[in-house]
């Protein structure tokens, strides 16, 4: 299983993961990302492309046990 993890203190709402993966992150009206869908057994391409699109490198996906750098 693999997890997406968000930094909250390095995420400045920029958005970029929502428009990249409207279905996996939501803005909330605290301005700091909410995953809507944090683990999958394996993770979709643009859910790939939603945390490289992070200008603040607030996003991590990785194994669940283990989360690894983008
Ligand atoms: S792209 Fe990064 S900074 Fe912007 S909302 Fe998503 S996690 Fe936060």
């Amino acid at each position: 299983m693999y997890e997406i993890r968000v930094d909250e203190e390095k995420c400045c709402a920029y958005g970029n993961c929502v428009v990249a993966a409207p279905d996996v992150f939501a803005l909330g009206e605290t301005d700091k990302v909410i995953v809507l869908q944090p683990e999958f057994p394996s993770v979709p391409p643009h859910v790939y492309r939603a945390v490289r699109s992070c200008p603040a490198y607030a996003l991590t996906v990785g194994r669940a046990e283990a989360t690894e750098e983008r």
